[in-house]
């Protein structure tokens, strides 16, 4: 390998099975890192116990390395990152950057998912309190690698957010921001989900001294009736025997062109050749795709 300083992972969550949306973020992922002469890191983000699926992890280990994907060094787990997490909260807390909020879900049912920082000033003590960041009235954006520019106003329009709940579990936001830094990551690959994320995140690594990613949101794929894959309904998990099809049909709606020669080709020759020809110029520039599912 070439020396690079190109560093990307894919981070699933246990909450269910891999589907074809995650397989096409995964793909990106690789790809973008292995032409790149990149590592790629794998990080399971089992930070909600009660919200993961028996079986799970070692199920989308499986497919993963079953449809050809390799990853560097050791998995690494959220849950035993705990630590680390407790000590940048607590730093945020003692400095007034982040407080304790007591309200329930029917007194904020009326703000429309925004917190309208009642509980700024109150002074509560972190027993039996979720934990809230304190965001500036300010827009934060970023250029997205094939979203383009992406601004959002952090007080207007996500308000002060969770960064640990009210049962003691570390949210998504805080754990992601510290553990790309921590393991290094240069470059983020990830669903279009996640873009409207990604300005909070920017300002988690403003606050803690963290250097900025580049960040690449590929189209979510979605039903062609609309409708988000593994969300309003089961979508079927990655089995080994379409392993093929499923990664010709992941190329293709990541815009690049594997030839008809290639559908007997094994996995990893998918792979292989995908990281020859990888052009993230072709990603479609779009939020959504509608892709039919292959049963
Ligand atoms: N764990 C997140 C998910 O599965 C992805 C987090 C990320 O890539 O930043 O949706
Ligand atoms: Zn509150």
């Amino acid at each position: 390998m070439t020396a690079s300083s190109y560093i990307g992972r894919f981070a699933p969550t246990p909450s269910g099975h891999l589907h074809f949306g995650s397989l096409v973020a995964a793909l990106a992922s690789y790809l973008d890192a292995r032409a790149n002469s990149g590592r790629w890191l794998m990080r399971m983000e089992d930070l909600d116990p009660p919200r993961e699926e028996p079986g799970a992890q070692a199920a989308i280990l499986n497919a993963l390395e079953s449809y050809g994907f390799e990853w560097d060094g050791e998995l690494v787990r959220q849950s035993e990152r705990h630590e680390a997490y407790a000590e940048t909260l607590n730093g945020l807390f003692n400095h007034g950057l982040a407080y304790a909020c007591t309200c329930s879900r029917k007194q904020l049912e009326a703000y429309n998912g925004i917190y309208p920082g009642l509980c700024r000033n109150a002074g509560h003590d972190q027993q039996d309190a979720a934990i809230r960041l304190r965001v500036p009235e300010l827009e934060y954006h970023f250029t997205d690698r094939v979203q383009g520019e992406f601004r959002q106003h952090l007080g207007r329009d996500v308000g002060d957010f969770v960064i640990r709940r009210r049962d003691g579990l570390y949210a998504y936001q805080l754990a992601v921001v510290l553990d790309d830094a921590w393991q290094g990551v240069t470059d983020i690959v990830r669903g279009a989900d996640l873009l409207d994320s990604t300005p909070r995140q920017l300002y988690l690594q403003e606050l803690l001294g963290l250097p900025q990613p580049r960040y690449l949101h590929v189209p979510l794929i979605i039903q062609p009736d609309g409708n988000k894959l593994g969300k309003s309904y089961r979508s079927p998990p990655l089995t080994t025997d379409q392993a093929t099809p499923l990664l010709l049909r992941a190329l293709r709606a990541l815009g690049q062109q594997p030839g008809n020669a290639l559908r007997h080709a094994s996995p990893r020759e998918l792979l292989d050749w995908g990281i020859r020809h990888w052009d993230a110029t072709q990603i479609p520039r779009t939020l959504t795709l509608a892709e039919a599912q292959l049963h």
